[in-house]
């Protein structure tokens, strides 16, 4: 794709970073013949997380719910140049990045100018500073953490099961501990419940009754943005299915075995763990923090600040951001918010390619009642770029055997769901949302085979 147009104005370039649920949904509305388009993020594939929480005990593939940034890109009409590297720094002023790649065999570092830049690169764990997590604890925001969680649980099983049912060592090695209470806490922790009592208990009977799964929140309630009848209705059914629920219990301290965390009555707790998955929100990339020291506007230390347009403030139009790496009052950090925002911004870019055709019109017009008139389709332009509205269709999660719970808004009716039937309605809903055809079919020949078969218990 030739840097200029046949007109003879400038290809403008637009540079993506991430290649999560904001910028694979830019990069898959955008009219990318209108731009030089520069994706880069250290993740060659497209993540679909919903599912993270069911990869790490085996009911769905990993390969099922990945899909490569290449073949997203080349479904584009325009070329679409991907880097495997991470952003590090970014000059607002020059309107240049700095990207390095650590890959093996490939590790490079170069600068990247750009016209437009949007900033998709998610957040990182949350540990609220909390000594020991880093060291002791997997979380689950990638692959390789649920592939990590896998072979913890995995061995854990193994070394509990050689040692006598009387050694307090083997109820450590079999105790499973989650901290967070927020949804990705509470999916994994239904999910691991459903592995110990679907499958690991035809294998091991008697180890299998021995473990024990608790969930850890600091807040009264788990899974706070639902509704309370269905946050009464998880926590009714954790119970029913054994998981420890252990609510107003703040985790201050964790080491190699055990997590030590205050009570609402202020009492000190240790919990012994075997395995330990903390799962406490998000917090800012460093590449984010390095973008708000650079903008006097940016003074919160809770994401990049963006306006209506999903502008960053303070970098005149030329930076956008999406997603979790963002902060914006009524915008919540989920795929949801992230897969609009990108949406938006490929229109968005649609009307911009055009304010800058006639801008470069105008400073080649013959006289001034051209100059007059392009001013007008400018003006006309820019008046029909609206703000973006999210439109909030609700919120799913699992919460074990075979239960759904669903908080749903259609205009302005709001529907709450569990059980059963709203299970199907979360398959069928996940199966939807998947991001290709090939991802749809993994994901339901996973669920057929693990209710046909079971789940795989090696590692
Ligand atoms: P991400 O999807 O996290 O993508 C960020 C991208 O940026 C990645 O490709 C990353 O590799 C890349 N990147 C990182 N650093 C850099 C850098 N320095 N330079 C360039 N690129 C970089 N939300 C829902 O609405 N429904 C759900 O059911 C749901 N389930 C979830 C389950 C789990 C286990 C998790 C962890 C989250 C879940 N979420 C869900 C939240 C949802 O995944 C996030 O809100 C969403 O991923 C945000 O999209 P994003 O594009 O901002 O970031
Ligand atoms: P979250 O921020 O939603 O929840 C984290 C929980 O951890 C909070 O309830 C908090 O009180 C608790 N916590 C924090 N520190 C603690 C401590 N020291 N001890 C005990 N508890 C502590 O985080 P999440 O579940 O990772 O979700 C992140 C985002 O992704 C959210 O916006 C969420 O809505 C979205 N998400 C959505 C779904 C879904 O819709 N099914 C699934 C996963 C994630």
């Amino acid at each position: 794709q030739s840097d200029t147009f046949p007109n003879g104005s400038k290809r403008k370039t637009l540079v993506i970073l991430g290649s999560g649920w904001g910028s694979v949904s830019l990069l898959k509305n955008l009219d990318t013949t209108l731009y030089n388009v520069v994706v880069v993020s250290p993740r060659n594939y497209f993540l679909f997380t919903p599912l993270l929480p069911s990869t790490p005990v085996g009911t769905i593939e990993l390969k099922s719910i990945v899909e490569p940034v290449r073949t997203i890109a080349r479904r584009s009409h325009g070329e679409v140049h991907y880097y495997e590297a991470e952003a590090y720094d970014v000059d607002p002023e020059n309107k240049t990045i700095k990207v390095k790649s650590s890959a093996k065999n490939n590790d490079y570092d170069l600068d990247l100018k750009y016209d437009y830049l949007v900033v998709g690169v998610g957040a990182q764990p949350n540990t609220f500073g909390t000594p020991g997590v880093y060291e002791y604890s997997s979380f689950l925001k990638e692959i390789s953490d649920a592939q990590e969680i896998r072979l913890k649980i995995m061995s854990s099983i193994e070394k509990a099961a050689s040692l006598s049912p009387k050694d307090p060592e083997r109820a450590r090695l079999l105790s499973f501990v989650v901290v967070g209470g927020g949804p990705t806490g509470v999916e994994f922790a239904a999910e691991l419940r459903d592995y110990v009592d679907q499958d690991l208990r035809k294998w091991m009977p008697e180890l299998s009754k021995e473990i024990k799964v608790t969930l850890v929140e600091a807040l009264p309630n788990i899974l706070n943005m639902f509704d309370k009848y269905l946050v009464d209705y998880a926590q009714d059914l954790f119970k029913e299915e054994k998981i420890d629920l252990r609510l107003k219990t703040m985790v201050k301290k964790v080491d190699a075995t055990t997590i030590t965390a205050k009570t609402g009555d202020g009492d000190i707790e240790n919990i012994p763990y075997g395995v330990l998955v903390w799962a406490t929100g998000n917090a800012p990339r460093e590449v984010s923090k390095n973008l708000m020291t650079k903008l006097e506007e940016q003074d919160s230390r809770r994401g990049l600040l963006i306006d209506n347009k999903l502008q960053l403030l303070g970098a005149k139009g030329s930076i956008f951001a999406i997603g979790d790496c963002t902060f914006h009052p009524g915008l919540f950090p989920t795929a949801q918010v992230a897969h609009q925002e990108g949406e938006y911004l490929a229109q968005y870019f649609k009307k911009a390619y055009k304010i800058d055709q006639l801008n470069w019109k105008m400073t080649h017009a013959k006289d001034d009642s051209e100059v007059a008139r392009l001013k007008n389709q400018i003006v006309k332009t820019q008046s029909q770029i609206e703000d973006f509205k999210y439109n909030h269709k609700g919120a799913l999660a699992y919460i074990g055997s075979d239960k759904a719970i669903a908080d749903l808004a259609v205009g302005e009716a709001k529907y709450r769901l569990a059980g059963s039937f709203t299970f199907l309605f979360w398959k069928s809903a996940y199966l939807a949302m998947c991001l290709s055809f090939r991802n749809r079919v993994l994901v339901a020949m996973d669920w057929a085979k693990v209710y046909f078969l079971g789940r795989d218990s090696s590692i």
